[in-house]
């Protein structure tokens, strides 16, 4: 089952005082799927096409997919029903002027599309995605969707919605195919959930800059506390290495999801209702 490999383009600096090792990590990340071949979806922050079109216009350059990460990278909650619609149309001009293309994809922030947010749906439809790849459909420390579909599904609005994989046992789920998960759960387990995840299934990795970063100084990251950046900075030589053993588990590198989203216009898809 071909893994999709997905990139979440964001700033993890707590002021601008700091080294922006992100823009050298994004990089190195690009650097290693170019040299596979691989075409990948990246989300990218809005505020970073206005401060980093360079970067931004190498990712579309090599024929990756860019989607949009939100304007800021806060969740969807702290932008607040008042200004996300604002906010998705300013991130995405933002986003298309520098690439000279389309955007038809999103990922909110730290997954924080959830039922309190659920009335977000209606303006990432609104601001013209396709598609949005921002549930996680499982209990989580930080956000998540606890039984929200696990496959491809349609909300009331006709957008496409591409759950992140998760795979465990009963009711503990967990992002196996992305983050700190990746480059923790031992490989023989990825490889049983990646099987588990069965017909009908779009698997997607998702990495950060930080994620393959393995001489960041120490820091506490926003929106994590200090137990959760220690394990956020540990382990961080095993991303790029994992990714590859999933790849390889995999069969082969999938499509960006855009792609993916194009095939299943027309195509029946579960349909669910954000509000219930
Ligand atoms: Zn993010």
């Amino acid at each position: 089952m071909p893994v999709t490999i997905t990139f979440d383009l964001e700033d993890n600096r707590r002021s601008d005082a700091q080294e922006e090792r992100f823009v050298w990590m994004s990089h190195r990340f690009l650097d290693f799927v170019e040299e596979r071949g691989i075409r990948a979806t990246v989300f990218i922050v809005g505020e970073i096409a206005r401060s980093h079109g360079a970067l931004v216009r190498r990712v579309a350059d090599a024929g990756h997919e860019v989607g949009l990460h939100g304007l800021r990278h806060v969740t969807l909650g702290e932008v607040g029903p008042s200004r996300l619609l604002e906010e998705l149309r300013e991130g995405r001009e933002l986003v298309e002027q520098i690439i000279q293309g389309p955007v038809r994809g999103f990922r909110a922030p730290i997954f924080s599309l959830t039922p309190s947010t659920a009335w977000a749906v209606g303006q990432i439809g609104e601001a013209g995605f396709a598609y949005s790849s921002s549930v996680l459909p499982a209990t989580n420390p930080l956000h998540g969707w606890p039984g929200a579909p696990s496959r491809p599904f349609r909300w009331e609005n006709g957008l496409i919605e591409f759950p992140c994989p998760v795979g465990g046992l009963g009711r503990v789920q967990i992002p196996f195919l992305g983050g700190i998960y990746m480059r923790y759960v031992p490989l023989t387990v990825a490889r049983r959930f990646l099987r588990a995840l069965g017909e009908g299934a779009v698997p997607w990795s998702y990495s950060h800059p930080y994620d393959v970063d393995t001489q960041e100084p120490f820091s506490v990251m926003p929106h994590a506390g200090w137990l959760v950046s220690r394990i956020l900075h540990t382990r961080r030589a095993a991303t790029l290495p994992r990714l590859q053993a999933i790849i390889d588990a995999g069969g082969s590198h999938g499509r960006p999801l855009g792609e993916i989203a194009e095939h299943l216009d027309g195509v029946e898809l579960p349909r669910v209702a954000s509000t219930s």
